[in-house]
């Protein structure tokens, strides 16, 4: 039987109804009493999540909103170094924006990046290429920064709101989510027993994501049986460096993006038993390597070159002809030690983005193969699409987890990542065969795009956003 100073303890840690070391949260839908509840809680701080987690914590309208960011490594001090990390991404020009608008680019200026104002794109085995250049009416083509400085940019704004915690070593090994139509509250069980609860959980984590696991949804995904090797480079000769290049070789693209005047990233996607026998190799075994594949000239196809020769033809007749020169690529001198990495690579795409009390952003929702770059630019896209539903939920009375504004955002988002994730793996098939017709195809379809601005800007365009 519990003792009268028992009782007399609980009275005191239930005055008035309230205990001080729970919180009490009024729900958008019912009053309940929650242990650690959050109305946001976002399941991984790549730099997809924590960009969500920034964004979200800066914007007046969502300022009365908790929320906690869960990543489950451990917190790394990021220390910046002279030497680049061997993981770079080619961020777009709205991805800069989403960067000025919470404040996080100035801290990325301040330490370096790089402007790609051309890109030339080319196959080995035809004379087709396309280029883009940034002029008065295209803005940059992009900006090479490396993943570490984006996280930690974005990372040290985040510290500075009050109404985002984050928590390190945090991994979500269970949600329960609510059913349709019903007004409960998602609950969220961390590795370390923790429980929590919210009323969006919103899944950035990665291409694993357990949250999208849990939802149940249907996951298109297949495997390139390809690596992307990555590797810091110096070039054979200092230039001014702004051009990002890359090859498409039957056996997978080979793409160097600028870093500053000598040294340029790697990122060459092959099979992956070569990619594991390249990175086997010496480092100048390597290099040698390397640069065969950046200059070997391939046999060229009678037919392939005749039919390019003919359609060159017919656009000159139709002034069509783009004067773009095709510029002629680098040669590597070395590369930086024990640079080199490899990952795979893989296809993936959610057939649905939310559901009850809960949504997916980032590689969680859609994975694509980076011969285009676009892999964290969608994500990031998706922070944006997100963050406007969410406002205008709240801003229009509604909770944040209100499902019509959650289909929004699925809807505004797979409208742009659907076309954007078949073309880049339509891409990726077309380029991977030898066979003629297909060849001859491809080489037609660069040269027409390369020679027609409007058709070239808008690419572009799509790409940008
Ligand atoms: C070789 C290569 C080159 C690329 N180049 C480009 C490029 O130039 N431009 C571009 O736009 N994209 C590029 N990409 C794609 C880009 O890297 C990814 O799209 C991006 O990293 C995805 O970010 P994310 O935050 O969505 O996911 P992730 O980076 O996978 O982050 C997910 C996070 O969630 C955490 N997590 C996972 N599970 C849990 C859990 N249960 N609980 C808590 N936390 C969890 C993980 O620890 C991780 O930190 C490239 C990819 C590759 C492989």
């Amino acid at each position: 039987m519990a003792s009268l100073k028992t009782i007399s303890f609980f009275k005191i840690l239930f005055r008035n109804g309230r205990c001080p070391f729970l919180q009490i949260k009024r729900d958008c839908h019912s009053t309940t009493v929650q242990k650690k509840f959050y109305d946001i809680v976002i399941a991984g701080g790549g730099m997809v999540g924590t960009t969500l987690a920034c964004k979200i914590g800066m914007l007046e309208k969502l300022s009365d909103k908790t929320v906690l960011l869960l990543e489950g490594s451990p917190e790394k001090e990021w220390i910046f170094e002279n030497r680049y990390s061997n993981r770079v991404s080619a961020i777009n020009p709205s991805t800069k924006n989403l960067m000025e608008s919470i404040g996080v680019w100035k801290h990325i200026t301040e330490r370096r990046f790089k402007v790609v104002k051309k890109m030339q794109v080319w196959d080995a085995i035809s004379d087709a290429m396309i280029t883009f250049t940034s002029d008065e009416k295209f803005s940059d083509i992009a900006y090479i920064v490396e993943n570490d400085l984006i996280l930690a940019s974005v990372t040290k704004q985040l510290k500075h709101l009050n109404n985002v915690s984050i928590q390190y070593g945090a991994k979500v090994k269970n949600c329960v989510l609510p059913q349709s139509g019903s007004s409960e509250q998602v609950s969220v069980e961390l590795e370390d027993g923790t429980e929590l609860k919210c009323s969006l959980l919103v899944g950035a984590d990665g291409a694993s994501s357990l949250v999208r696991k849990t939802m149940g949804v249907q996951y298109l995904s297949w495997n390139y049986h390809q690596m992307g090797i990555v590797a810091t480079l110096r070039l054979s000769e200092p230039t001014d460096n702004v051009v990002a290049w890359q090859r498409f070789l039957p056996s997978g693209p080979i793409a160097l993006l600028p870093l500053n005047d000598e040294l340029s990233s790697l990122v060459w996607s092959t099979g992956t038993e070569e990619a594991k026998a390249i990175l086997k190799l010496s480092d100048e075994e390597f290099v040698d390597t390397l640069n065969e594949a950046l200059w070997k000239q391939y046999p060229s196809d009678n037919i392939v070159n005749s039919a390019t020769k003919h359609f060159n033809s017919v656009l000159e007749f139709l002034t069509l002809t783009s004067n773009a020169v095709r510029q002629l690529q680098p040669s590597i001198v070395s590369v930086e030690s024990k640079s080199r990495a490899a990952f795979p690579l893989g296809f993936g795409h959610s057939t649905k983005y939310v559901a009850p009390g809960v949504a997916l952003i980032g590689d969680a929702a859609h994975r694509v193969h980076p011969l285009a770059g676009q892999g964290v630019n969608l994500g990031f896209g998706d922070v944006v699409a997100l963050t406007n539903q969410l406002v205008d939920a709240v801003s229009e009375g509604n909770c944040v987890s209100n499902i019509n504004y959650l289909l929004r955002y699925e809807t505004l988002r797979q409208r742009h990542n659907v076309p954007t994730i078949l073309v880049i793996d339509g891409l990726q098939k077309l380029y991977g065969t030898t066979i003629t017709p297909l060849v001859v195809l491809r080489s037609l379809g660069l040269q027409l795009i390369h020679s027609v601005p409007p058709v070239k800007r808008a690419i572009l365009n799509h790409a940008s956003v």
